[in-house]
């Protein structure tokens, strides 16, 4: 089995979920006692977020930087960052570690295309759902149409993550308001509703909504185990 390189803890909230639920899928795979070979770097996440307000990106790159050269020489196959926005800076991390970066978004809109889906609706942190990193990778590379919350509802999508997702608060009023959202976008036309942010599906499920949903933690956490147990078979 590979070994899989996480950087975590933005939230942790989500990283504890990556953990739980790689390690759930890899039981189920190769049963009995057989658990998940993992390397990973946890990170402060009220760092992280200031460079993020303060829109020191380069900064923050030099900490993901870090972690993954460590991750590196630690042993790691390949590597994930757990959490859609700080893939802003996938490509400088991969620029600077020889190992594979795992892309949220493109496995994401692999397991999109292969429902023959071609209209989704991206909800995210502002970052993941109004600039080019995510949202255009998914037009360009896979021709999915991307539509977005208007920006009233972009602002109450990323205040939720950042003041209750993150902090683990999880409120029946704040389902309602992105339930409300999600409605919107289905009838503007979006097919899927992408939980762009890793700690979305804490507070929405498939249940919530009438259209199918793509829960990015969950589609990286399947891919990342697919690709560590596939020298196996
Ligand atoms: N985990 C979130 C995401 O998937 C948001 C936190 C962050 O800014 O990294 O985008």
């Amino acid at each position: 089995m590979k070994t899989i390189g996480l950087i975590g803890g933005m939230s942790w909230e989500s990283s504890s979920e990556y953990y739980r639920l790689i390690n759930q899928q890899i039981r189920l795979k190769l049963g009995g006692l057989h658990s998940a070979k993992i390397i990973m770097i946890s990170l402060d996440f009220a760092e992280i977020e200031k460079l993020q307000r303060e829109g020191k990106w380069q900064e923050a790159g030099n900490i993901l930087i870090s972690a993954a050269q460590k991750i590196e020489k630690g042993g790691a196959d390949f590597l994930l960052l757990c959490t859609n926005t700080m893939h802003k800076l996938a490509d400088e991390v991969q620029a600077k570690i020889t190992i594979p970066l795992l892309h949220i978004a493109d496995v994401t809109a692999q397991t999109i295309q292969q429902q023959k889906i071609r209209h989704v609706g991206l909800l995210g942190t502002k970052f993941t759902m109004e600039q080019d990193f995510y949202r255009k990778r998914l037009i360009d590379r896979f021709g999915i149409k991307v539509t977005i919350p208007d920006q009233d509802d972009r602002q109450v999508i990323h205040d939720i993550i950042y003041q209750e997702l993150c902090l683990g608060q999880i409120q029946s009023k704040s389902r309602q308001q992105y339930k409300n959202i999600i409605n919107k976008l289905i009838a503007n036309g979006a097919a899927a509703i992408i939980l762009g942010c890793t700690e979305i599906m804490l507070l929405i499920k498939p249940s919530d909504v009438s259209v199918p949903l793509f829960n990015t933690t969950e589609i990286h956490v399947k891919s990342a185990v697919e690709q560590a147990i596939s020298s196996l078979s």
